[in-house]
């Protein structure tokens, strides 16, 4: 019964065999999806860009969302969970145009998209090995049109499916073509969402320019950081409590250089305590001028176009980019006399997501999809939603009370999904193409011969989608849409997803399948916050504090850093914090778990029962495992693994190792026969029995330290283990918790005296809540005596 060598040979978890261990997972292609008849978990997982490493939250994040995975396939489900990559849009553009140093407008479409693939074609699947190497278990490493395979948003499938809903969704009248003023990068060249604009604070001045009013010898002072919108300027307003200005109403002002007569008329809009108390609307500065001309139905006056540049509106400033032209301006008007005052400042101005340029307002002809009409539908759908933590609903709930335009779904790109639709060039037909297919208008011939008026001249539409437009279909993509598989399968099981993505990622998800299915695409929404440096600060290139996780993986190897993730906090509720320092703790709880399992393994598991444990202490160690067992799937069930993690390593260290193991030592050997056979094989079989459920506990977190040693010493694989159950819970007269109360104060007498911890005691007294353990009690603490009171007392 005793064996003499250790089961498990090596002397500790080394990270040399995790590659083995990954490799040999895809090579058998462990986790491919197989449509059998369990219940299906579907996770739709954020594809990454795909031409930039991994970065830390990645490696987080989806070692979480592998945590979800693993544990539910324990649990019995079929788990859909593939790998997708982003692959559309402004990222891979911009890195086109900085590899061959071009512009989009200076070489031919072929030519631009041409060098785009060629980007893609270079850029390494680094990413995918990361992945890979972090034991995430997606379902296939393959490209490819199989459930659960490896999806790239610009295949000709996706980008089909893509213009398969936008066909469904102008059918159905959910979208429109509209010219009106929209939001602009000029370092995209491109019409942007709102959601994709941000706020920051920049540097500007505060103009203050004289304007003449008519008929009068008064002139007046408005302060603007636009000067050079004085050519667009419609109308002059002051707050009608303002005193200061009451007599200018229905008076007329001439604006300086261009001598253009506008109104002046009190509106609750002007802030009396802002600059002057007058203000100039122009059309357009920001938002709230585009509102204004909206309801005051004034005719705007354009004076930027749309390459970003002042037109013949602006007169002298014609051609000139806005920042230029602003300067301009001021040059101008100071060189006139027409500026009074000039102050530096900072103003609140909104930017590009991406590029962070300050963002245009431009007039345009773009398409719209229709969401202001649906708002309601998906706060309905939003409160139904599981969001784990139930706060991160509040990100979406704001967000959709801010919506207050229809969302511009083309741009001017091309690298991106083509808008499927053609224009009969005599009677101005649109042409839409059948669903199924991958339209290029832009190259291609309508998929008519001749339009219904008779004439065969054709425009193929040259805008593409907004990539949002794309990225907002993927559980429908997973998910087969159009399928059986896709009727019997929705809603998707789980959305993991940043938070700083609410606004775009997730609402236009929701919004599209909404308007597609009628209802929610998502059961359950996780949301996850951001990996800090360790004193909390946001990592970035220019703090220097970035955390490389191809270096934690050099180092420690992927599990400590699994381990880290769950133990560390809850990334649902708060950032974390990272260090190497923290990663290495994590590191020496695997050290700790090989130590413990390798002394197990000398022994055979014997072939017994829960019903054959005995022993007070043996069914002490078994109800708190359960206790536990019990917290890990309640809360793994949550997406939270931080609360189990932490109790199971405390477990591990404390109550199993410290305590449980060094009390039954001396009845696991059994050497001078103190205890009875029977006594003996229920301390194994509880040594076992912990050691595996342990180790089931911990499959979902460190996959591959759990397989090895798992496989080891009970053959098999983990992995395909059922998740423990809480177990059988013994009535048994004393805690863990009272164990190690009374293992301390013992061990301290001794310490006290400067005795080991074998050393005998004389006489010694303890609560009569142990009298069921006391063969235990006296080898494990080599006590010639034993006695019971209410206090301890130790006779050395
Ligand atoms: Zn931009
Ligand atoms: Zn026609």
């Amino acid at each position: 019964m005793v064996m003499l060598e250790p089961k498990l040979k090596e002397k500790s978890w080394k990270k040399e065999f995790e590659q083995g261990i990954c490799e040999k997972w895809k090579k058998d292609e462990a986790y491919a999806f197989v449509d059998d008849d369990k219940k299906l978990f579907s996770i739709d997982t954020p594809p990454p860009y795909v031409n930039t490493p991994i970065h830390i939250g990645h490696a987080a994040t989806y070692s979480l969302m592998d945590m979800f995975a693993r544990f539910r396939r324990m649990k019995g489900f079929k788990v859909l969970f593939p790998l997708g990559l982003d692959r559309n849009g402004l990222p891979i553009e911009m890195a086109a145009e900085k590899k061959f140093n071009v512009s989009l407008k200076d070489v031919s479409r072929e030519r631009f998209i041409d060098l785009c693939k060629q980007v893609l074609e270079e850029s390494s699947m680094a990413s995918m090995d990361s992945f890979l190497r972090l034991g995430i278990s997606f379902n296939s490493w393959e490209t490819g049109n199989k459930t659960g395979d490896v999806y790239l948003t610009d295949s000709d499938e996706y980008r089909a499916l893509t213009q398969a809903t936008f066909i469904d969704m102008w059918q159905k009248g959910l979208i429109y073509e509209d010219e009106r003023v929209n939001n602009y990068c000029p370092g995209c060249k491109t019409t942007i969402a709102d959601a994709e604009i941000e706020y920051a604070d920049l540097p500007s001045s505060l103009v203050s320019i004289n304007f003449r009013v008519k008929h009068s010898h008064e002139s007046i002072v408005i302060a603007t950081t636009r000067p050079e919108l004085v050519c667009s300027c419609s109308m002059i307003i002051f707050h009608p409590d303002d005193e200061r200005y009451k007599h200018l109403e229905s008076k007329t002002a001439v604006t300086p250089l261009y001598g253009k007569e506008v109104p002046i008329r009190p509106h609750p809009y002007a802030d009396p305590t802002k600059g002057t108390g007058l203000m100039m609307m122009c059309s357009f500065g920001d938002q709230a001028d585009i509102r204004f001309f909206r309801e005051q139905k004034m005719q705007p006056v354009v004076s930027i176009n749309q390459d970003g540049r002042m037109n013949r509106s602006a007169g002298f400033l014609e051609g000139l980019l806005v920042k230029e032209a602003r300067d301009k301006m001021k040059e101008k008007l100071k060189e006139k006399g027409f500026v009074v005052d000039e102050k530096k400042l900072t103003h609140r101005t909104p930017i590009c997501e991406r590029s962070k340029h300050p963002i245009e307002f431009i007039h345009m002809k773009e398409f719209y999809l229709k969401q202001l009409d649906f708002i309601g539908n998906i706060r309905d759908i939003s409160k139904k939603i599981n969001f784990f933590s139930p706060h991160s609903r509040q990100i979406l709930l704001d967000w959709l009370d801010s919506v207050t335009l229809d969302w511009a779904v083309s741009r001017r790109r091309y690298y991106a999904t083509e808008i499927p639709l053609w224009y009969c060039n005599s009677c101005k037909e649109t042409i839409v193409p059948q669903k199924g297919n991958y339209y290029k208008p832009w190259k291609e011939k309508p998929p008519v011969e001749k339009c219904k008026c008779g004439s065969s001249d054709f425009r193929g539409e040259e805008r593409v989608l907004d990539t949002w437009f794309d990225s907002s279909i993927s559980p429908l993509y997973i998910m087969k849409y159009g399928t059986k598989f896709f009727e019997n399968n929705t809603p998707c099981s789980l959305r993991p997803q940043g938070k700083e993505i609410i606004r775009t990622w997730l609402y236009y998800t929701l919004l599209r399948c909404y308007l597609l299915t009628g209802s929610s695409i998502f059961k359950d929404v996780w949301i996850n916050y951001h990996i800090l440096d360790d004193k909390g600060k946001k990592m970035s290139k220019s703090a220097g504090n970035v955390i490389d996780p191809h270096k934690i993986l050099e180092r420690y190897g992927a599990e400590p850093f699994r381990l880290w993730c769950a133990v560390e906090g809850n990334l649902a509720d708060s950032d974390l914090k990272c260090s190497f320092e923290h990663i290495e703790g994590a590191a020496k709880t695997i050290t700790k778990l090989w130590n413990v399992a390798r002394f197990i393994s000398m022994f055979e598991m014997p072939d017994l029962g829960l019903q054959n444990v005995i022993c007070e202490t043996d069914k002490a160690i078994i109800n708190e495992l359960a206790e536990i067992t019990d917290l890990a799937d309640d809360y793994y069930m949550k997406y939270d693994f931080h609360s189990p993690a932490a109790r199971i390593k405390n477990f591990l260290w404390e109550a199993f190792a410290s305590h449980y193991m060094e009390i039954v030592k001396p009845r696991t050997y059994n050497q001078d026969k103190k205890f009875t056979k029977e006594e003996q094989l229920s301390a194994l079989f509880t040594l076992h029995y912990c050691l595996k459920t342990l180790l089931k506990l911990l499959a979902p977190i460190i996959p591959m330290a759990t397989y090895r040693i798992y496989n080891d010493l009970y053959g098999g694989d983990i992995h395909t283990e059922e998740f423990p159950k809480a177990g059988k819970e013994f009535l048994a007269s004393f805690t863990i918790s009272d164990l190690s109360e009374l293992n301390s104060t013992i061990w301290k007498a001794k310490k006290d005296k400067q005795l080991s911890l074998k050393s005998p005691i004389k006489s010694l007294t303890i609560s009569n809540k142990f009298f069921q353990a006391e063969k235990d009690m006296i080898a494990a603490h080599n006590t010639e005596k034993i006695e019971y009171g209410d206090e301890t007392e130790v006779e050395l």
